[in-house]
This record gives structure tokens, C-alpha cells and sequence, in this order.
């Protein structure tokens, strides 16, 4: 059958229609839990914000209705608005440039994990066939000029049609946005296409390239190891995934999820909270000297932690268990545990944590002698608690929380059996974490030896029908961003640090945040550089000088 050829401002109109109606479910859900569409009024301006957000779709696929962008700009607008309507109907996320910069940092691996039978078939009946439908469709063009002249009237008419819109309903318009800063990412593709948008911008925002230096003073305060006075420090830095502090037995919760931490008397800061609420915006900011105010208005992007440690002198090693970096190891030596074939601890592409502990004597003897005899600082970066799958996070040995949520569609396992599987996942950090010290305990006997283990943003586990993490700061729950700060100190550490083991215990529901990590490192290892703030480092009211003048000034 031949098909007659259509204008493209009938593929234009028809495709706008079609993402508007099945993309914005979520938005007029929570439109109308605000009562914000209740009554003769709340219905214009329900149809008020329809045609808007149609009038708007319609100028930006009228600019690109040109012979060789209209079809695939239609097509991955389709994908992007079924996508997007599937993560926030399914786990009430956000599109934010926060969350897609959290997406496009997935791995392929990670991906899968969230591929569901519900996802395929939106994708296939929602996207596919119209995508199918749209691209074997003839379109008249016409010559260059009236495409020239309908891919500028098209445009501009449906925007005066949207400041028409804006103004008319400005009232209602204005104090929802204000009031309901969620709303505006709700709005389903434009949303995605803002963000995009936002995420393009940036580069020409900040300067790129090389980051700038930093700490170019920085030095080791300890001096090199004489005798037995000074002994070279090794700190395990564990950096968690996914861990919310209110699930930390250690924290006071109702379940015994972390026995190994309690056993070892590690110390936790029970009141501790994120800089981000993903691993792309938190991991950054902990590893910057900037704390997070300072660090979202940096102009530009400076060297981290690691290059202060290792211009210090001090052999530093980034093992990682999870989707890389983040840049962060960039000019430090680092491997990755996380494709190994498949053993006791690894399966399916994917290993257990513990793998990384496996690997770390053989890791450490490959970094440079000199550098070791001065001090030694790891990063583990974990795979912890990384959802949707958190069954998939403990092995059948540490499950003590049964039944398992064992599906990645998160609203169709019942509440019980989620919470053991996140549960489990906690458990087995925990298991991680009493190895890991064990280590420390046993093995490298000729230094001090010590551990932080701090997680990198919290999850949400259907608290409001909120689902995984990366909301917006401002708009987070408390579940995504309070999360667990453990300490574990050798005596020798301790008593070579000069930290008074009590003072750390009464401290333990002292404010502290990602602000401080950074410093904290810089102060356990006792480098020395301008860039170190005593005041945000959580550990320095503990330290023999600080205590001792604490306690000078009350009497
Ligand atoms: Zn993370």
C-alpha cells in the first residue's frame, strides 16, 4: 500500500501529543495529591498546563523538522520520555541533571540490573512501534525555502502560544513552581531535554582540562620513621555504597545488622550527612578540600585528596569494586576487582566485596617501597548496598533477614521483603568491615593501622513510594542523605595520633558531613599543607593538644 505523504507538522503535532499523553502520569498524580487540579479552576489549569507543555514540544520538533532531524529527533524523544516515565512511575525518581549525570555514568552492567519485564514492554509498545510508525511514514518536505519559512513559523507561533499560556495562568503557575520545586522535573521529556541542556552548558561554565593544583606544600608532619618513634601509618579508607546510618545496628537500629563492627568497638558518628545524594555528586565532593557550598561554586575543578596524599610522599592505591572513580584515581596507581571470572566470591560479571581483600596484599606489594615505609592509604570502593538488586549484594551465607525482595522492580516486592534484602546487604558490609579490620589486626605488623568506612549517600526503601537515590539535594528525604561514618583505630594509631578514644565515643552525635572528609584523611595521616581545615575535621577535638586545651579552658 502506497502512503500518502504527510506534512511534517502533522508528525510534529501527532508525536507532541503522544509523549504528552503518556509521559506526564507521574506529574498529574502529584498535581492532584497537592490539590492543585481540584475544582473548575484546577481543571483549566490542568488543560492550561497540557497545552503548554504541548505548545512547547511542538516549537522545539518544529525546529528540528528539517529532512534529516526530524525523525530521529522524534525517536529519541520517544525513548527518553517511555524511560523516563518508567523510573519515575516505578521508583518515583526525579529527572534532574543530577540524575541523568547519575545515568549516563552507568555501566552496562549496572544497567541490566534495572531492565524489567515492565520496562520492555513500555519501551517496545510506547516507544518501538510509534518510533516504527513515524519512521516508515513519507514526509512531503518541500524545497529548502518553505522549510525554512515552516521551521521558523512553527516554532515561533507555538511559543507565543506558550507565553500566552504562561502569562494567563501565571498565578497558579508561578506559586506551584515555587512552593513544588519536584514538579518542574516531573514534567515529561522537556524535563529531560532541560537537563541535557544543563549537563551541555557546564563545561563552558567551569574551566576544563588538567584540574588545577592543590596543597603544592603539602607535606608528612610526622617526619620520616626513626627507630621505633614514629611508625609509617596505614589507613583502609572504605568507601561505602548505597548505606543509610538508620540501618546500622551499631546505630541504634532494631536489627542486628552490624555484630562485626560492635565486636571490634569501632566508633561511629551516628549523625552524618552526605554532600550529594549519587555516587557522581558525592564522590567528587568528598575526595574535594572544598565543602559542598564552596565546592557547587567552584569555578573550577582542582586536584583531590589522593594527589595531596601522594605529594605528600605517602603510596596510595584506589581498589574498586563498583563503576570506577569518577576521575578521582586518575594520577594514582589503581586497579579494579570488579569483572573477575567466576569464583567462591564473583558470579554473573559481579563480585562480592570481599574480593577486594583478596586482592590487597598483592596490591600493596606492588606500590612503591618508599612510598610504603612513609605510609600507606587505600581506598575501597565498595559495591555495598547498590540497589535495585540488593539480594544480589550478600552471599546465601550472610542472609540472617529472610524472606528476599529478589526482584529489581522494587513496588512489587511487599516492604517486608525488601527490607531484608537491603537488611542483608548492611549484614554483609558489616561482615566486610570485620574483615577488613581483621586484616589490619593481623597483617601489616610494622605500622599503625586504622579505618574509616563512610558512605557515599543513603537510599530510599519506599518511604512515600520513594524508591533508590539521586533526588535533588534540596528535595532528598533524610534516608538519602544520613549515612554511616565508622572509625576503627589500632591502639598504636590512636595513641600515635594522639585521639582520645572517649572524646571520639562522646562525639558520636556531633554534626559531621562529607565537608569533612577530606580533612579528616589529611589529619589521620598527619600531612600538613594550607589546604587542611582543623575546623572541619571531625577527628580534631580529639586529639591530645585539642582535648587537653578543651579541658584548660572550663576549669
Ligand atoms: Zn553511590
Amino acid at each position: 500500500m502506497n502512503r500518502r505523504p504527510l506534512s511534517p507538522v502533522w508528525l510534529v503535532l501527532v508525536a507532541g501529543l503522544w509523549m504528552t499523553l503518556i509521559g506526564n502520569g507521574a506529574l498529574w498524580e502529584r498535581l492532584a495529591e497537592l490539590h492543585l487540579v481540584d475544582g473548575p479552576h484546577g481543571k483549566a489549569f490542568a488543560l492550561g498546563l497540557w497545552l503548554t507543555m504541548w505548545g512547547a514540544l511542538t516549537a522545539l520538533l518544529g525546529a528540528a523538522a528539517w529532512r534529516f532531524t526530524l525523525k530521529p529527533t522524534i525517536v529519541v524523544l520517544l525513548f527518553s520520555t517511555v524511560l523516563a516515565r518508567h523510573f519515575m512511575n516505578s521508583y518515583n525518581v526525579l529527572i534532574s541533571p543530577g540524575m541523568l549525570t547519575n545515568a549516563l555514568q552507568t555501566d552496562p552492567h549496572e544497567a541490566s540490573a534495572l531492565l524489567n519485564g515492565h520496562l520492555l514492554s513500555s519501551l517496545v509498545l510506547l516507544a518501538a512501534v510509534p518510533a516504527w510508525l513515524v519512521w516508515r511514514q513519507p514526509v512531503a518536505y518541500g524545497n529548502l525555502g518553505w522549510q525554512l519559512w515552516r521551521n521558523a513559523v512553527v516554532p515561533l507561533s507555538s511559543l507565543a502560544l506558550v507565553t500566552a499560556l504562561v502569562l494567563g495562568m501565571f498565578q497558579p503557575l508561578a506559586s506551584a513552581n515555587r512552593n513544588h520545586k519536584d514538579l518542574r522535573y516531573l514534567v515529561n521529556p522537556l524535563s529531560s531535554v532541560a537537563a541535557v541542556a544543563r549537563l551541555a552548558a557546564q563545561p563552558f561554565q567551569r574551566q576544563v582540562g588538567p584540574p588545577l593544583p592543590l596543597s603544592e606544600d603539602a607535606h608528612l608532619a610526622l617526619g620520616m620513621p626513626v627507630g621505633n618513634a614514629v611508625r609509617p601509618r596505614l589507613l583502609l579508607l572504605v568507601l561505602g555504597e548505597t548505606a543509610r546510618s538508620d540501618r546500622f545496628g551499631i546505630n541504634g537500629y532494631a536489627r542486628p545488622t552490624t555484630p562485626e563492627l560492635e565486636r571490634a568497638q569501632a566508633i561511629s558518628f551516628r549523625n552524618a550527612w552526605s554532600c550529594g545524594t549519587s555516587t557522581a555528586e558525592s564522590l567528587p565532593c568528598m575526595f574535594s578540600h572544598l565543602p559542598r557550598e564552596e565546592y557547587l561554586r567552584r569555578d573550577g575543578d582542582h586536584e583531590n585528596l589522593l594527589d595531596v596524599l601522594q605529594r605528600a610522599g605517602l603510596a596510595v592505591l584506589w581498589l574498586d569494586n563498583q563503576s570506577g572513580c569518577k576521575g578521582l584515581c586518575d594520577r594514582v596507581p589503581h586497579a579494579s576487582t570488579a569483572r573477575q571470572p567466576a569464583n567462591g566470591l564473583c558470579s554473573d560479571g559481579e563480585c562480592l566485596d570481599g574480593i577486594m581483600l583478596e586482592q590487597l596484599d598483592a596490591q600493596l606489594a606492588a606500590l612503591e617501597p618508599a612510598r610504603r615505609g612513609r605510609g600507606v592509604v587505600v581506598v575501597l570502593h565498595q559495591m555495598g548496598s547498590h540497589g535495585p538488586a540488593y539480594f544480589r549484594r550478600s552471599p546465601a551465607s550472610a542472609k540472617r533477614f529472610l524472606p528476599e525482595c529478589t526482584s529489581n522492580a522494587l513496588q512489587d516486592c511487599d516492604p517486608q521483603s525488601l527490607r531484608n534484602a537491603y537488611d542483608n546487604s548492611i549484614a554483609y558490609t558489616d561482615r566486610f568491615l570485620g574483615q577488613a579490620i581483621d586484616w589490619l589486626r593481623r597483617n601489616p605488623t610494622d605500622t599503625d593501622n586504622a579505618l574509616v568506612y563512610v558512605s557515599d549517600h543513603g537510599e530510599s526503601l519506599g518511604e512515600g513510594n520513594l524508591f533508590l537515590h539521586g533526588m535533588p539535594y534540596a528535595l532528598a528525604p533524610d534516608a538519602q542523605k544520613h549515612v554511616p561514618w565508622v572509625t576503627w583505630l589500632s591502639p598504636g594509631f590512636a595513641h600515635a595520633d594522639k585521639l582520645s578514644d572517649a572524646c571520639l565515643r562522646a562525639r558520636a552525635d556531633a554534626r559531621v558531613s562529607h565537608d569533612g572528609y577530606f580533612h579528616s584523611v589529611l589529619g589521620l595521616m598527619g600531612v600538613s599543607t594550607r589546604a587542611y581545615r582543623p575546623a572541619l575535621d571531625p577527628y580534631a577535638p580529639c586529639r591530645h593538644e585539642a582535648v587537653l586545651a578543651a579541658n584548660s579552658d572550663t576549669r
